[in-house]
C-alpha cells in the first residue's frame, strides 16, 4: 500500500462511504463519493449557452452570436465563459456540501465532473496556464481550502497544464455577493484583486476557473486585472452557471 492508499483509507473511515447526494451505500470502487446514479443525473454541457456570458438560452438559441440580452451591454473582459451545467439540482447540492459544509474529499467529485465538462465543450486546446479565483486569506483560513483551487488543480493535472495557486490574490475581503445587484456586485468587487508577479503570465492564455459564476462580475474583474498584467486570453470556465435570461 502507497502512502495515497493509506490517506484514502483513513478519509473512508472518516467519511462512511454513502452518496453524498442520496445517502445510498456506495460499493464500486469507480466513483467514491457520489453514486452512478447520482452522477447519471447531472447534465454535462448540454445546455445551449450565450458564448459571452454563459447564460442559457434555452429557446432564445439564435440569439448567442454578439451576445445575449443579459450581456449585450456589458463590459466583460473575459473572452468566453464555459460552464459544466447549471446551478441547479445535484451539481448545486455538492458545491454546497463541499463549500458549506466543508467536505474536502467532494473536490474528487467535482474536480472529475470539471474534467468531463472540459471534454465535453472542448476548452482545453490552447490554454496555457489554469488560475483559480482566489479567496481574502481569512475566507481561506475559515473555509480551510479554495473550493475553486481544489477542482481547477484536478483540471490541470489531468491535462498536463501548469497550475497556479497565490499569483492572482484577492488582496481585500468583499461583501458577500448573493443579494447584491450586478452594478453593485461590479463595485464590490472592483480592485480586490492584483497579480504578484505579471512575469508569470504574460503572454498566457488563462484558464479562470471557479465552482459559481452568478453575474460574472468577479471573474470579470479577475479576467481585467490578468490582462492589465500580460494576460493575452481569459476564458472562464465555471462548474456551475446561476441565473436565467431575464426579458
Ligand atoms: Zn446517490
Ligand atoms: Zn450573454
Amino acid at each position: 500500500m502507497g502512502i495515497n492508499d493509506y490517506f484514502n483509507t483513513f478519509i473512508d473511515i472518516i467519511y462512511p462511504r454513502q452518496c453524498f447526494s442520496c445517502d445510498t451505500p456506495i460499493e464500486d470502487d469507480m466513483e467514491k463519493y457520489v453514486c452512478r446514479s447520482c452522477l447519471g443525473k447531472i447534465k454535462i454541457g448540454e445546455d445551449n449557452r450565450c458564448v459571452r456570458c454563459g447564460l442559457s438560452l434555452g429557446q432564445y438559441a439564435d440569439m448567442a452570436t454578439f451576445g445575449c440580452i443579459s450581456c449585450k451591454d456589458l463590459r466583460l473582459w473575459f473572452d468566453s465563459v464555459h460552464c459544466v451545467g447549471e446551478y441547479a439540482g445535484i451539481i448545486k447540492e455538492l458545491i454546497h456540501k463541499f463549500k458549506y459544509g466543508r467536505n474536502e474529499v467532494l473536490y474528487i467529485t467535482l474536480g472529475g465532473l470539471l474534467v468531463k465538462g472540459a471534454s465535453c465543450v472542448n476548452i482545453m486546446n490552447h490554454i496555457d496556464l489554469v488560475v483559480p479565483v482566489p479567496l481574502f486569506w481569512t475566507k481561506r483560513l475559515k473555509r480551510r481550502f479554495n473550493q475553486s483551487e481544489l477542482i481547477s488543480k484536478e483540471l490541470a493535472k489531468c491535462y498536463s497544464i501548469p497550475h497556479s495557486k497565490g499569483n492572482l490574490r484577492r488582496i481585500r475581503a468583499t461583501e458577500t455577493q448573493t443579494k447584491l445587484t450586478r452594478n453593485q456586485r461590479m463595485a464590490n468587487v472592483k480592485g480586490a484583486f492584483n497579480v504578484r508577479k505579471p512575469g508569470k503570465i504574460t503572454n498566457k492564455r488563462i484558464l479562470l476557473v471557479d465552482d459559481v459564476m452568478t453575474t460574472g462580475m468577479t471573474t470579470s474583474e479577475c479576467a481585467r486585472i490578468l490582462k492589465e498584467n500580460g494576460a493575452c486570453r481569459v476564458e472562464v470556465f465555471v462548474l456551475a452557471r446561476a441565473g436565467s435570461l431575464s426579458f
